[in-house]
């Protein structure tokens, strides 16, 4: 017999079949082997197996062996890699890469397996005991043990029974199994399920997904409309006919909360996928789902590629997260890989949001897409109220602190009736920049185009591009002047300023530099959930998903940073922010408050943000979208070229860039832009960087295949290229 096999190196010269030949019957579909390659014995997946060869028979080399029992690689998972790889322009051996824990791959975790010990049922225990000498009485009590206990563990039979366990067996009084253990992260999470009675409208929403013929529904509902409880529902019903469920959220640390709910309702059903676990623990978690033990998966967006068969319901929770989109290779949107196994098990996908992507909430209006709405706040609670506190004021007035002074009353108020308040600030840190007072000098990353972040803590000056980290400076490193000014501030000063403002005020910060460690976001939340903190400084991490119910006060200290953004979807970004985070207040007891702090009072999106008007935001931006040609209605293509050598990369570029508008003569009419320029970030981790845009209209997948044709070909000794499709960050 033979089989198709794709090993596992990612060069594109590698990414071809290989034939192989086999006799075990182990080898399967989908099953992960090791192969001879050239002088090295590697792994691979078989994809295919068959009767004849089409490589000359005689020197076919066999598989060497197979890695599982159970193919690791199920046949729907092994059509999707496939998908991917096509659609994402990725080798074949980078696209299962997704489907597997990385520990998997080169053996790097073994299996734990647990001894245990029975009586062996067809040995004479009477004849054994009369046999037995008088005085092991261990013996003895061995027997009895297992009499009452049946199997038990070894590790616990050789603490109590010592040298009897090994006396009994050597009389072939006992049978000694081992099995697999798994081992469960986050096993004292604790919770019990929350006992809710589904209103008239939840109850709607999970009649009409179930029912409708339709795969795909949008649950629009607005934040704190219990949108959770639905999901909860519809997977309880997804189990109970015997089906497996994808549950994802945007943030990694929004995964322990939902495991948390999932756990105490579903138990030892609910598998986590979460990078932060240790290698074991993952492992063990991908297996428990593979062979089925547990059905529901529970991550971020890499749980999409969960090894679940059977599936019967997907659920996407805040889909319009930038987050689902994956930044690294393969670059796969999360959406469409879900639409991917919906249709191929008629399992239905739930996309759920406050504020749906744009292009999601066309799919509805245009009928792609079932709607379903939840537009009130679970027992009727209003929306927060959203003031707005215009900055330039509070600068005329003297006030150059971060904190405008309705924020501040509000604070106190709120300090004061001992509830939380959450303050939102996307930018991590102490300072956002380190300026030179007599030559206007910034200090930037030497290896980036980006200026550096102060940090108190420890007195360095970190790229948060590239991680570098460099001993704050004494004097500017230009003109030598000591005079050293801080620009704009990030959450270190914030919590530093709350100190100052509310000496009494229990203080938590929650951002990238608190939360490095795996608990770390897990433990910041439930300290603020368990009220034994006041107020919460945090970055975009606290914006989603969070349900904290004495929280009646939040603070958007700067609702304009990502207005300033030269990116297409700026405007829907910062629609999505404000609301997401607004939505974290007054969700139980007191009605909430939300106070947003901008230059730009006037702003549309910020208007309508507070008004809480999706639709009308909606309406304005798909009509810019259409009538300038963006996504939605087009494709935005970008090429990336790089090099640590300026010159090179430049010469590339725009040698690709002449054998692109070739393409493009030829399809004059799809292409919307197509454009050559320095990229926004000029320079990253020591590598000059340089972009090709282009916006096409949807549904040329030719063009795309003959484009990556030709950035492909350049992807090779000191140059880096690859291309983008729609990609979310277009620095
Ligand atoms: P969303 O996900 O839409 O923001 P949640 O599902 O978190 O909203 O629900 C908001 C709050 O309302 C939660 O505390 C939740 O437990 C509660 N809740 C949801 N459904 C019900 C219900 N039917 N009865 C009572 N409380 C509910
Ligand atoms: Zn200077
Ligand atoms: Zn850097």
């Amino acid at each position: 017999m033979f089989a198709d096999v794709i090993v596992d190196i990612s060069h594109s010269e590698a990414d071809k079949i290989f034939e192989y030949s086999y006799s075990d019957c182990g080898v399967l579909p989908g099953s992960r082997v090791l192969v001879p390659f050239g002088s090295k014995t590697i792994e691979g997946i078989v994809i295919r197996t068959k009767e004849s060869c089409e490589f000359d028979v005689n020197k076919i080399k066999p598989i060497v062996a197979v890695l599982e029992e159970i193919p690791a690689l199920t046949r729907e998972t092994l059509s999707l890699s496939e998908y991917v790889a096509k659609t994402c322009y990725v080798s074949k051996a980078l696209s299962f890469r997704l489907f597997l824990p990385a520990e998997m791959r080169k053996g790097r975790v073994r299996e734990q397996f647990v001894k245990y010990a029975a009586l062996n049922e067809n040995a004479d225990i009477e004849e054994i005991l009369s046999s037995l000498r008088k005085n092991a009485l261990k013996q003895r009590e061995l027997i009895e043990f297992l009499r009452a206990n049946g199997k038990s563990a070894m590790s616990i039979l050789n603490e109590k029974f010592g040298g009897a366990v090994k006396a009994l067996n050597d009389k072939n009084a006992l049978i000694i199994t081992s099995e697999k253990r798994f081992r469960s992260p986050y096993k004292d999470l604790g919770g019990t399920a929350k006992k809710v009675v589904l209103t008239e409208k939840q109850r709607g929403a999970i009649d009409f997904i179930q029912n409708s013929e339709k795969l795909t529904t949008l649950l629009f509902g607005v934040t704190g409309s219990g949108k959770t409880e639905v999901y909860l529902d519809l997977i309880d019903k997804t189990l109970k006919g015997g089906k497996s469920t994808i549950m994802l959220v945007p943030e990694i640390s929004l995964t322990p909360q939902m495991l948390k709910q999932l756990r105490a309702r579903f138990g030892e059903n609910a598998a986590i996928m979460h990078s932060g676990l240790s290698a074991g623990e993952r492992y063990d978690e991908w297996w428990r789902l593979r062979t089925g033990e547990a059905k529901i998966a529970i991550g971020a967006r890499s749980a999409i590629f969960a090894p679940v068969e059977n599936l019967g319901l997907i659920i996407i929770d805040e889909e319009h997260d930038g987050s689902y989109t994956s930044e690294s290779a393969p670059r796969y949107n999360t959406v469409d890989v879900a639409k991917f196994r919906s249709s191929y098990n008629g399992a239905k996908l739930v996309l759920g949001s406050a504020t749906p992507s744009v292009e999601s909430f066309m799919n509805a209006e245009n009928g792609q897409y079932n709607l379903f709405e939840l537009p009130d706040r679970i027992n009727q609670k209003p929306l927060p109220d959203i003031e707005i506190a215009d900055m330039r004021k509070e600068v005329r007035r003297g006030n150059n602190s971060p904190f405008s002074s309705i924020l501040k009353d509000e604070i106190a108020k709120c300090l004061e009736k001992g509830n939380q308040a959450i303050l939102f600030l996307n930018q991590r840190g102490y300072s956002k920049t380190v300026v030179c007072t007599e030559c206007g000098h910034v200090q930037k990353c030497s290896s980036c185009d980006v200026s550096l972040t102060y940090h108190k803590e420890d007195d360095s000056l970190l790229c948060h591009y590239c991680g570098a980290k460099y001993k704050m400076i004494k004097a500017c490193t230009e003109c030598g002047s000591p005079y050293i000014k801080y620009g704009g501030f990030g959450t270190e000063k914030i919590v530093a300023d709350l100190k100052t403002l509310f000496p009494s005020a229990r203080v938590l910060r929650m951002d990238r530099d608190t939360t490095t460690s795996k608990e770390g976001h897990f433990k910041i939340l439930n300290e603020f959930s368990s009220r034994n903190a006041d107020i919460l400084v945090g970055t975009q991490m606290i914006a989603k998903g969070h349900d904290f119910p004495f929280v009646t006060l939040v603070g958007i200290l700067d609702a304009d940073m990502s207005l300033h953004f030269s990116d297409f979807r700026s405007a829907e970004r910062t629609f999505q922010l404000i609301t997401q985070v607004a939505g974290r207040s007054g969700r139980a007891g007191e009605a909430g408050k939300v106070v947003l702090q901008t230059y730009q009072p006037e702003n549309h999106v910020l208007r309508q943000a507070i008004n809480y008007d999706y639709k009308g935001f909606f309406e304005r931006e798909i009509s810019i979208r259409k009538a300038t040609a963006f996504p939605p209605f087009t494709q935005i293509v970008r090429v990336l070229v790089q090099s640590e050598n300026d010159e090179l990369a430049l010469t590339s570029v725009k040698e690709l860039y002449e054998e692109l508008s070739a393409i493009k003569k030829v399809r004059e009419d799809c292409f919307k832009f197509f454009g050559c320029m320095k990229a926004p970030l000029k320079k990253l981790q020591g590598k000059y960087r340089y972009q090709i845009l282009m916006r096409i209209d949807n549904g040329n997948e030719d063009i795309l295949d003959s484009v990556y044709k030709s950035v492909n070909a350049r992807n090779k000794g000191k140059i880096n290229a690859y291309m983008e499709i729609n990609p979310n960050n277009l620095t």
